[in-house]
């Protein structure tokens, strides 16, 4: 492990103060930063521990949407009554991720930060694009099993491992960050990055911002939402591919849809416009099936993740008979 110094801030301008030294990095819940320090793949000269600053609240906002702190802890965000009944999308999410003990630490700015878990860019002693430019990628030819099948580029191939940014997606959340320039808001979409040719840069948070929290608009979703994960385990496993769905139905008409897709792209993945073709139509069988197969048109599988692509498409099909409660008809029923 390197050396490194260690500072604590008690209010925002102190730790942007504070995080202006060369590689400098803020410490929350330490979730995934202390496994990149002790792996060797981060290598701060400086930890500044926000730990202190006042980012915890989860409150209404004027809008009638809710604010949620930075500093909240992902257990004090799914088990908030006011989620748990708003937003119950943000809460299953949650909770299909990590364990217990984890939750109770890990904080939603740091969910947001969390690095890809592509075994290659945890491993030192291979190359990876992400970890060291322009040093190559080991995944793209080696297993690639967990790797993306939307959004790749020929420099990086890895997915963005969060459950909970999946359904701030679909809730077309916002991320309120600051600077010494004050406050901007990030879209939830505009917040994630595909890897393109910089595939080292995750996020478009700048060096001299710090995330202050997220709002979640007024429409939670909350009578119709489903999250489906598939996972290798039953708990305390990574999504091969999850699924967060947000559906407005009257009766068997679809008003609105938001779906998101985790764990096939380097971002949660939205297709704003296979969305849009489904308004107004009824819900069928048929109806999503298309849909699925809109949403991964443009997947593209490798030796060891090809089988992603059918595996979404259906994770898509299950999600939509969660969320509605409309029993539509199996592969296998229709082919009888
Ligand atoms: Fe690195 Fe990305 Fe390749 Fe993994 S997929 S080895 S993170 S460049």
């Amino acid at each position: 492990m390197n050396r490194f110094s260690y500072t604590r801030a008690n209010d925002v301008s102190a730790a942007l103060e504070a995080h202006r030294a060369p590689s400098a990095a803020f410490l929350a819940g330490g979730t995934n930063l202390v496994d990149l320090i002790r792996e060797g793949v981060a290598r701060p000269e400086r930890l500044v521990d926000i730990r202190r600053l006042p980012m915890t609240g989860i409150e209404p906002n004027a809008d009638g949407g809710m604010d949620i702190g930075a500093l909240a802890t992902n257990s004090a965000v799914a088990y908030d009554e006011r989620i748990e009944s708003r937003y119950p999308l943000l809460s299953k999410a949650i909770l299909a991720g990590a364990s217990a003990q984890i939750r109770n630490v890990a904080t939603v700015g740091g969910n947001m930060l969390q690095r890809t878990r592509c075994h290659y860019f945890y491993d030192t002693a291979t190359p990876c694009n992400k970890r060291q430019p322009g040093s190559g990628c080991g995944a793209m030819n080696g297993v690639n099993r967990i790797h993306a099948i939307l959004g790749a580029s020929e420099h990086c191939i890895a997915v963005h491992p969060s459950d909970m940014c999946v359904a701030l997606a679909a809730l077309d959340a916002s991320v309120r960050v600051a600077s010494d320039d004050g406050e901007r808001v990030i879209p939830f979409d505009a917040f994630h990055r595909l890897p393109g040719d910089t595939p080292h840069i995750d996020t478009n948070l700048r060096d001299d911002e710090i995330i202050v929290g997220i709002t979640l608009p007024a429409d939670g979703f909350a009578q119709h939402n489903a999250y489906v994960k598939v996972r290798d385990r039953a708990s305390y496993a990574f999504a091969l591919v999850s699924v967060a769905l947000a559906l407005k139905l009257d009766g068997n008409r679809i008003e609105e849809v938001r779906c998101a897709l985790g764990g096939v792209a380097h971002m949660p993945w939205r297709n704003r416009d296979a969305e849009a073709a489904l308004r107004g139509k009824t819900l069928d069988a048929a109806t999503v099936r298309d849909f699925a197969s809109a949403m991964v048109r443009d997947a593209r599988g490798r030796p060891g993740n090809a089988f992603k692509i059918e595996l979404t498409a259906r994770a898509i099909e299950r999600a939509f008979e969660q969320a509605s409660g409309i029993s539509l008809a199996s592969r296998e029923d229709d082919a009888s």
